[in-house]
C-alpha cells in the first residue's frame, strides 16, 4: 500500500487511534499534518512520530468544530506540505448519560466535534482537492454504535449515524472530481477515550461481544484507514467498513448498567 509522495491530514492525532493512523500513513510513505487542541501533547506526538518514521509529521493546533480554525489548518497544511490528498476525520470526544439528564453542553460538544467537525474538514478538503486537481481520499470515523444500540450514548450514536449518511452524500457529490469518501466504524479500541473499560464488569461484558477474542487496538483501525486511503481501495467509495472484532454480531453491552448504575 504505497503512499510515497502523498500528504495527509489526520485530525485528533495527538493520541489514541489518530496517532496510530498517522504512524501507519507515515510507515507507508506519506507526510502528515496532525491536529488536536492541546498544543504540548500535539507537539510531543509530532516529535515522536518524526523520530520514529522517515517522513514528516507537522503539528497544527486546530479545533475541528470551529470553521475559522479548520480553514487555518488547511492553509497551514498546504503551506507546509503542498497538495493534501488524504483527510482522516478522526477527532472525537464522548460522555455517557441518559437523555433525560444529558446536558445541552454535552450534546453540542459531541455533535460539534464529530458531525460538524467532519463536515467542516471534508468541505475544506473537497474545495482544496478540486482547486488543485487532486485525486483524493477522505476517511471518516463512525462507530459500531450505528449498527447496535446501547443506552446512555444518544448524542454520540446520533453523531456517528449522521457521519455515515454524510459520507454517502459526500461520496456521491465528490466522486466525479476523483475524490473517494468512506468511513471506518470501530468497535471497542483501548485508547485514552475508553478508560472506562478498566471496570472489570464492563470489560467482561465487552468480551462477551467479541468473535475475534480480544479488545481492539489502535493499529486495527489504522490498517483499515491506510487501506481506504490507498489505491488498493481505488473503486471503493460511500461505504462504512466495520472494524469491531465481530461486536455487531452479538450487540453492544448496556452502558447504563455498567457506567451509570444509579440510573438502572
Ligand atoms: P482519544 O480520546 O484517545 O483521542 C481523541 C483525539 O481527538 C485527541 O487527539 C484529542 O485531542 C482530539 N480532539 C478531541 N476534540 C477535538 C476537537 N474539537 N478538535 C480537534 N481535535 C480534537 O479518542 P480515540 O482515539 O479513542 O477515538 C478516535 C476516534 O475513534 C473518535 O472519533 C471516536 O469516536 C472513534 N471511535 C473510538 C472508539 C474506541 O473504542 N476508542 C470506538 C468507536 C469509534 P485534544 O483533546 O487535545 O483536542
Amino acid at each position: 500500500m504505497e503512499l510515497i509522495g502523498r500528504t495527509a491530514i489526520v485530525t485528533g492525532a495527538s493520541k489514541g487511534i489518530g496517532y496510530e493512523v498517522a504512524a501507519y500513513l507515515m510507515q507507508h510513505g506519506a507526510d502528515v499534518v496532525i491536529t488536536a487542541r492541546s498544543e504540548k501533547e500535539l507537539n510531543d506526538a509530532a516529535d515522536q512520530l518524526g523520530k520514529t518514521y522517515g517522513t514528516r509529521a507537522v503539528p497544527v493546533v486546530c479545533d475541528v468544530s470551529d470553521a475559522a480554525s479548520v480553514n487555518r489548518l488547511f492553509e497551514q497544511a498546504a503551506a507546509e506540505l503542498g497538495d493534501i490528498s488524504i483527510l482522516v476525520n478522526n477527532a472525537g470526544n464522548s460522555t455517557v448519560d441518559i437523555i433525560e439528564n444529558l446536558s445541552e453542553a454535552d450534546w453540542d460538544s459531541v455533535i460539534g466535534t464529530h458531525l460538524k467537525g467532519t463536515f467542516l474538514c471534508t468541505k475544506a478538503a473537497i474545495n482544496h482537492m478540486k482547486a488543485h486537481g487532486i485525486n483524493g481520499a477522505v476517511i471518516n470515523t463512525s462507530s459500531v454504535e450505528t449498527v447496535s444500540t446501547t443506552r446512555g450514548n444518544a448524542h454520540y450514536s446520533a453523531a456517528k449515524a449522521g457521519i455515515e449518511k454524510f459520507t454517502e452524500v459526500a461520496a456521491l457529490e465528490a466522486g466525479h472530481h476523483g475524490i473517494r469518501v468512506n468511513s471506518v466504524a470501530p468497535g471497542i479500541i483501548i485508547t485514552p477515550m475508553t478508560n472506562e473499560v478498566t471496570t472489570p464488569g464492563f470489560q467482561q461484558a465487552w468480551r462477551e461481544t467479541f468473535s475475534v477474542d480480544r479488545f481492539g487496538e489502535p493499529a486495527d483501525i489504522a490498517k483499515a484507514v491506510t487501506f481506504l486511503a490507498s489505491d488498493y481501495a481505488s473503486w471503493i467509495t460511500g461505504v462504512t467498513l466495520l472494524v469491531d472484532g465481530g461486536t455487531h454480531l452479538r450487540g453492544l453491552p448496556d452502558y447504563v448498567d455498567h457506567l451509570l448504575p444509579a440510573e438502572k
